[in-house]
């Protein structure tokens, strides 16, 4: 379901969200993949600033049946807003809500040997993907004792979906993080092979995101998680993902001139006078700032946004609900035109590389640091 009706004219900062880019992207995440390996779409931070429900029905339309998100409210949240499929929480659900992960048929990942012994208590079934720690030292049991892992897939009160691990690595390709990602892989078929020789059933395996799909195409898991990718990005902003994998951005950023103003040489601009006008110049107020989750340590780094399909610099700092840009190279613009701070503006591109390179993080934590008053529109 696409707001096609939206009228963007009427909106102050909005995030445009591309639908057929998504599609695009999946398509050629599963040409990656093995015939028979399935996607479990991440749909986590509200599918990475995208929007989780309307990012998750698209991809139910186009067949995905295998959802992932962080947290169970965020699992609710899709169950009642018909997603159908399987529902996996990645992260800690607190044992007392074990009664509404079973109400809404959600799966739960045993994250640790003691919450896989308390989880199992209780009334009716859970179903659970069990997560084995392969090396990154975050969730996941560590299968040293074989009885003791094989005495959780037998628990009565358990349905167990599948099994995976997680690679923390496979972004890199230096020599010793290939030898530790193959180690971890190593270590996860070991382990799945011991298991099956106990007649045990493991259910779905899956092993790797976004990275370990481009990077370890040869592995032949169930499943596979990717999140980043399907959005079209990559996560490393000093990488051009598009020169390895056919995806495409699906979110553009957009906000409006506010105002407009003359300034006279030397006057500032701004919170304090930490930027001075060095000409006479005009300057656009724009209608975004940090608590839309654009960073307010892009001020004074040389950061561009987009208008009229042309880049200007921003000057001062980023306020809180609007930053200001120099427009004095512009003569066409007004009060309400567009204003692009990611994606494409008339011939113009920005992408989300240019944030993250200068706030020294990666694009997810960009993406999902797009605040709640941000619109989403899809086309
Ligand atoms: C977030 C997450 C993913 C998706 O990772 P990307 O790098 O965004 O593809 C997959 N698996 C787990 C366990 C995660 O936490």
């Amino acid at each position: 379901m696409s707001n096609s009706k939206v009228n963007i004219e009427l909106l102050r900062a909005y995030s445009e969200i591309n639908l057929s880019n998504l599609e695009h992207n999946l398509g050629q995440l599963q040409e990656q993949l093995p015939a028979m390996c399935k996607v479990i779409a991440v749909v986590k931070a509200d599918a990475y600033g995208h929007g989780a429900v309307q990012v998750s029905r698209h991809l139910q339309r186009l067949g995905i049946e295998h959802f992932a998100v962080a947290s169970i409210d965020e699992a609710i949240e899709l169950r009642i807003n018909q997603i159908e499929g399987e529902i996996l929480v990645l992260g800690y659900t607190p044992i007392g809500r074990r009664e509404d992960l079973i109400y809404y048929h959600i799966t739960q990942a045993l994250i640790d040997e003691s919450y896989a012994e308390k989880i199992s208590k209780g009334k009716g079934r859970l179903r659970v993907h069990i997560k084995l720690d392969t090396g990154m030292n975050r969730l996941g049991l560590r299968a040293t004792n074989l009885d003791a892992l094989m005495a959780i897939y037998r628990k009565e009160n358990l349905e167990i979906t599948g099994t995976f691990s997680h690679l923390s690595r496979a972004d890199s390709l230096c020599d010793e993080d290939k030898s530790f990602t193959e180690y971890q892989i190593k270590t996860f078929y070991e382990i799945i092979g011991s298991l099956k020789k106990n007649h045990i059933e493991v259910g779905k395996t899956h092993l790797q995101s976004s990275y370990g799909i481009i990077n370890y195409p040869q592995i032949k898991c169930d499943l596979a998680r990717p999140g980043i990718l399907l959005y079209g990005v990559s996560s490393n902003p000093e990488e051009n993902i598009a020169e390895r994998l056919d995806v495409r951005p699906v979110l553009s950023l957009r906000a409006k001139v506010g105002s407009i103003k003359h300034v006279d040489k030397g006057e500032t601009v701004g919170y304090g006078n930490h930027f001075k006008v060095e000409k006479e110049s005009v300057i656009a107020i724009v209608t975004i700032g940090y608590a839309d989750g654009y960073p307010r340590y892009l001020s004074k780094r040389g950061c561009k946004v987009l208008i009229r399909g042309r880049e200007v610099p921003i000057i001062g700092n980023v306020c809180m609900d609007q930053m200001i840009v120099d427009v004095t190279s512009l003569n066409d613009i007004k009060v309400g035109s567009q204003v692009t701070l990611i994606g494409k503006d008339e011939e113009a591109y920005l992408s989300v590389n240019q944030i993250s390179l200068l706030t020294n993080t990666i694009n997810n934590e960009t993406l999902t640091g797009i605040g709640q008053r941000v619109k989403k529109v899809y086309i």
